[in-house]
């Protein structure tokens, strides 16, 4: 079969498919010891037991199956959860916003897809407008994105080394520029992989920096407010037509109902809902359908507060324990802030081999870790061999198990 331009790149061989593959037949080998790469958002035993509650309660309803399983809604999302969704946000955010400033895509990732295509790439005089990313490491699952080629830049970030082992990355705002090319700054906050937080004062001068150029900044909250919140900042910003927000269902403990949703201005949300009715015609339901309640009663919330932030933050506190009571002082080594996702981000600083490397020397031992070079878009910066991704919410025998051994093969390789 001869594919077009867009099927050729759409099917290459993407950082993203190899790694989803590779990973995908590591978790499902029974022979693992730890499993500390992809496999997020957790199966958190309390959210699973309110979802089966839920989902009894709701199915005994007939019109809620009818309505939630046999219906197609129309491209922008399902009437009842964009209201409720409206409302929670503007009683949580004091915004001022309405149903038609929202649109529910299938994923955020689909979302991420038709609006990165829709406002860069080539445009009618033959020029291709980029989408900025202010720092990488950045989400891999933006860069395969673009129908057309180089439709990302990403700039190197300043680091910070904070003690014996810990830094993080800030925009490095002396060297932010932007080209006349520029179509939209991006960032994701928290920030996968690296559970960064870009501070207020960040985010103020990335806005005005787009706006300056009336391009849209767009903030991707997948880990962030208003849920599943596993970030530190828990101050909303500010509202602004300019601002592209991103939410998902999937970090709640929902990623298998494939909802995202995007707030932005009227205008922007209505474009997304056509090319959304051409791709997708309209969206699953159920997960919508499954929210609306928990929205309108305000229950996300005590969901939230009471079982999602303390689950993630014990994992976090006890990977942290580990690593510094396994990794000592014997090589060099820091892990970013972690001021929220589901991730911790080590730097090797000085590794002799490669993450990929490392990765592939891990696995023979049972133990599996995202390499960061996925995550880099910029392979001539050393630094980007130097990182992995670790998953911190795995039981704790696991990250014990996983830690020791993680340190076994970094010392190997010196
Ligand atoms: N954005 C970030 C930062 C993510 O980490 C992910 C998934 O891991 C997504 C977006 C896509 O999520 P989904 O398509 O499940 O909404």
């Amino acid at each position: 079969m001869k594919l077009s331009k867009f099927g050729q790149k759409i099917t290459s061989h993407s950082g993203i498919l190899d790694l989803m593959d590779d990973l995908g037949k590591a978790m499902a080998s029974n022979d693992n010891v730890a499993m500390l790469g992809g496999g997020n958002p957790a199966h958190i035993p309390e959210v699973i037991n309110l979802l089966q509650d839920e989902l009894q309660n709701l199915s005994k309803d007939k019109s809620w199956v009818s309505d939630g399983l046999a219906t197609y809604n129309t491209p922008r999302g399902n009437d009842r959860f964009l209201n409720a969704l409206a409302e929670y946000i503007n009683s949580k955010f004091k915004w001022n916003i309405s149903p038609e400033n929202l649109v529910v895509t299938p994923g955020s990732q689909a979302g991420f897809f038709m609006l990165f295509n829709m406002i860069a790439g080539v445009d009618e005089n033959g020029v291709n407008r980029q989408i900025h990313l202010p720092i990488e490491p950045e989400y891999i699952g933006y860069f395969d994105q673009g129908i057309t080629k180089d439709m990302f830049k990403t700039h190197q970030p300043k680091i910070h080394k904070i003690g014996e082992h810990e830094f993080k990355y800030q925009v490095d705002l002396d060297n932010f520029k932007l080209d006349d090319h520029a179509a939209a700054i991006c960032i994701s906050r928290p920030t996968n992989p690296t559970g960064n937080v870009i501070s207020k004062d960040e985010i103020d001068r990335l806005r005005e920096i787009a706006d300056n150029q009336n391009i849209p900044f767009i903030l991707d909250n997948a880990y962030g407010l208003p849920f599943p919140a596993v970030i530190d900042d828990q101050e909303p910003i500010e509202w602004s037509e300019s601002l592209i927000y991103s939410m998902s269902l999937s970090k709640v403990g929902l990623p298998a109902v494939r909802n995202g949703v995007i707030i932005a201005n009227k205008e922007t949300a209505s474009l997304l809902s056509s090319a959304n009715a051409i791709v997708s015609l309209a969206n699953p339901n159920i997960g919508q359908m499954l929210m609306t309640p928990l929205l309108e009663s305000g229950q996300i919330d005590q969901i939230v507060r009471d079982i999602i932030q303390p689950y993630y933050a014990q994992k976090a506190s006890y990977a942290k324990q580990v690593i510094e009571a396994t990794f000592g002082d014997d090589f060099p080594w820091r892990l970013h802030s972690h001021q929220g996702s589901f991730f911790f981000w080590l730097w090797l600083e000085n590794l002799p081999i490669s993450t990929k490397q490392l990765y592939q020397n891990l696995k023979k031992k049972g133990v599996v870790v995202v390499p960061g070079e996925y995550f880099f878009l910029d392979d001539s910066w050393e630094h980007s061999r130097q990182c992995l991704r670790l998953n911190i919410a795995r039981p704790e025998s696991e990250i014990d198990a996983g830690i020791k051994i993680l340190k076994q093969a970094i010392v190997e390789s010196i």
